[in-house]
């Protein structure tokens, strides 16, 4: 549906973003993944129409997007601050993108309604949206971008305003959602987490480049390098003979490379088959993380149950969970 084509952009001297080739086929969702300033904004700017391409094709359905204006892409937009009209309730935002396109007041009613239905807000149609909790607002904002039923919505780190807890559950909620309807959806974020939630593919852009996409799943367990398994949460790397500890460990086939390791793969627990000694323990929400001197492996980092009372110098043993593990 979505196809870019060596897509450049340029501030002056300065490259935004360089040979960007990404498709996105009609339904799905496409995450771009990458750190503060890689370009991510930019690109989805082009993608709108809203900046000038210095190379490159953006195209929809086989047709160049070239000199067709913003507003006549078909495209809605969502920002990290919903940005609605604060002197509208909730059901004139809503309204808004309906009446610009000349629907009638039946037809209006009765699409601000099932929106609300949609994005979990029934009723909420009279309420002013100063009153509105942040999360409240974003879902009212994912409502306005849907309204008039838009080809493509382009997301640009829609839940990075909300805490933690919120943006978990959001994050879920508006899944559903995008595939409910079956949205076509293009998001863009620095957070690994939401992109795994959100996207059927990933891409993953470092400095205006993406170095690697593919269904997000494959990204995920195959890093195509070291920068992007850190990016995407990996955070101990090992090689020879202290990888294959750990590969020993996990019943899996021995491997030359370099074996990469999220926190959650090494887990402290009594029945593990490895042993290590505590360097530093923290609590966290959900679990303890660990900092382990691991026994024929070195120093790594892991997890603990959340009940689990830990200090520098403890023995523990730890088991290998293989659905933390990628090879480099
Ligand atoms: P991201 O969204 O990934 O954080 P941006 O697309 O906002 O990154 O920015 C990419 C790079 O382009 C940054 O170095 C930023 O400073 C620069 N940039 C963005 N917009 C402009 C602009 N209008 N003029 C000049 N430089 C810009
Ligand atoms: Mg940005």
């Amino acid at each position: 549906m979505l196809t870019l084509h060596n897509v450049g952009v340029r501030f002056g001297d300065k490259v935004a973003v360089a040979e960007v080739s990404l498709q996105l086929p009609e339904g799905e969702v496409l995450a771009v993944l990458g750190p503060s300033g890689c370009g991510k904004s930019t690109l989805l700017r082009a993608i709108a129409g809203l900046e000038e391409l210095a190379t490159g094709t953006v195209s929809v359905d086989g047709d160049d997007l070239a000199g067709v204006p913003t507003h006549r892409r078909g495209f809605a937009l969502l920002f990290q601050d919903g940005q609605l009209f604060r002197h509208l309730d909730v059901a004139g935002n809503l309204a808004y993108p309906l009446r610009l396109r000349g629907a009638s007041r039946g037809v209006i009613a009765e699409r601000v309604e099932e929106l609300l239905e949609t994005v979990g807000l029934p009723g909420y149609g009279s309420r002013s949206v100063t009153t509105l909790s942040g999360g409240e607002q974003q879902r009212v904002a994912l409502a306005r971008a849907l309204a008039a039923a838009p080809r493509l919505l382009l997301l640009d780190e829609p839940l990075s305003a909300l805490d933690r807890a919120l943006r978990e559950r959001l994050a879920g909620d508006l899944r559903g959602i995008l595939t409910g309807t079956g949205t076509t959806a293009l998001l863009v974020t620095h957070d690994h987490d939401e992109a795994f939630t959100l996207a059927d593919r990933m891409a993953v852009m470092f400095d205006g480049r993406i170095v690697q996409q593919g269904p997000t799943q494959q990204v995920w367990t195959h890093p195509a390098d070291r920068q992007v398994a850190e990016f995407i949460g990996f955070s101990t790397f090992l090689k020879g003979a202290a990888a294959e500890v750990v590969r020993d460990a996990a019943h899996v086939e021995s491997e030359d490379g370099t074996l990469a390791l999220r926190r959650s793969a090494l887990r402290v627990d009594d029945s593990g088959p490895l042993e290590g000694t505590v360097r530093a323990a923290a609590a966290s929400s959900d679990a303890v993380r660990v900092e382990l001197d691991l026994d024929g492996v070195g120093r790594v980092e892991g997890l603990a149950e959340q009940h689990a009372t830990l200090r520098p110098g403890d023995r523990v043993r730890v088991r290998v969970d293989a659905a933390g593990m990628a090879e480099l």
